[in-house]
């Protein structure tokens, strides 16, 4: 069984050996994404892993793929709207993902974020940059005294809440599925409204669909208190940028860490030091109650390991048995 895996970061290599050695399956790694202008370096190869962000519209790109005898495209990631979804039908294609690399992964960072946040160091640091040390009455508060507001408590929004748990603050959501094993650790809400009125943290945890869409908007940004702080650690449109920037321009919330910002593509993981921000970016990027991340959620050695794992888990599955566990619906 040969095997061809696509956009190949350094970081994945080690791990990409080890499963070679287990599995004793050889598998040809190529940095660049997969797209028309490549294609062909699929000839010759039973399956196919691939983990991008550019989008692989062209019907002539399935039609080579099953030419040469490709069953399946496994992509190492959790999002699968790269694809083609009619394309890969008509080429019969069967496509899987990687449902949960690491919440926890996420769910740290998002950790992390809070006590930076609630310890004022975006503020400290952007004067202590200028040579000023002062505290600047910026008194902080401790994490077993806060409430931390949930929006949707999934794999990573739960991961979370037991981390805000286990530390003694009090954890609130608002999901529209409740999970009974939950329930212990966190008090769900009846509205988003309720834990954005309530929380001093709110943390983001729903996937991106239209109904999540600007689901924190300029209505939502007024029923969060004045002294608390947003967390996207989802996907950007989510927020409505805009709106989160008046938000913390006109002090109706304290602060925001972003891990994820609407077109971050092309500027996160990427070196833009000669390149002119978007507006957005830049206004986010001066505000000293603002931390931004380049989407670093689920880069970690446990994450990065279980996406080559799982990935080529599941391009072996569907060559051996036609079927994987983390087939998706087209
Ligand atoms: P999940 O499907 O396990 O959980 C999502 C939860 O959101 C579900 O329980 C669902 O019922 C709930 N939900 C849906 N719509 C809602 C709404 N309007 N209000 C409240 N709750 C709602 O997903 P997950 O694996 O926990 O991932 C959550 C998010 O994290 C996704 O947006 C994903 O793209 C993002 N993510 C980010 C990174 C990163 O590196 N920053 C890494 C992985 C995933």
């Amino acid at each position: 069984m040969k095997l061809i895996m696509f956009s190949v970061r350094e970081d994945e290599k080690t791990a990409i050996k080890e499963w070679e050695v287990r599995h004793n399956v050889e598998v040809t790694t190529v940095s660049e994404d997969l797209s028309l202008a490549n294609v062909d370096l699929v000839e010759g190869f039973d399956g196919l892993s691939i983990q991008q962000v550019t989008e692989l519209p062209e019907e002539a790109i399935y039609k080579k793929l099953a030419a040469f005898g490709i069953k399946q495209i496994s992509l190492r990631t959790a999002g699968y709207d790269i694809i083609n979804a009619e394309m890969a039908k008509k080429y019969k294609l069967t496509i899987t993902n990687v449902p949960a690399y690491s919440p926890r992964s996420v769910a740290e960072l998002v950790l992390t974020q809070t006590m930076r946040l609630i310890r004022h160091f975006p503020t400290l640091e952007a004067h202590m940059a200028h040579g000023d040390f002062r505290w600047r009455g910026l008194v902080a508060r401790e994490i077993h005294t806060l409430t931390i507001g949930i929006i949707g408590a999934g794999k990573i929004g739960s991961t979370a809440a037991r981390l805000f748990h286990a530390l003694g603050a009090e954890v609130i959501a608002y999901d529209p599925v409740r999970r009974e094993e939950l329930e212990d650790i966190l008090t769900y809400k009846d509205s988003q409204r309720e834990v954005l009125e309530a929380a001093d943290v709110i943390s983001l945890h729903v996937p991106l669909d239209p109904s999540t869409l600007q689901i924190i908007d300029a209505e939502a940004l007024s029923q969060m208190k004045p002294e608390a702080y947003i967390i996207n650690a989802a996907r950007g449109p989510v927020v409505d940028t805009q709106a989160l920037i008046k938000a913390l321009d006109s002090g109706k919330i304290a602060g925001a860490a972003l891990d994820t910002l609407t077109n971050e593509q092309g500027i996160f993981n990427q070196d833009v030091r000669n390149q002119d921000l978007p507006e957005d970016f830049k206004l986010l990027m001066e505000m000293d109650n603002v931390l931004i991340t380049p989407h670093i959620g689920f880069y970690t050695t446990e994450a990065v390991r279980n996406m080559v794992d799982i990935g080529l888990d599941n391009t072996v599955a569907i060559l051996l048995n036609g079927t994987s566990k983390n087939e998706v619906l087209l």
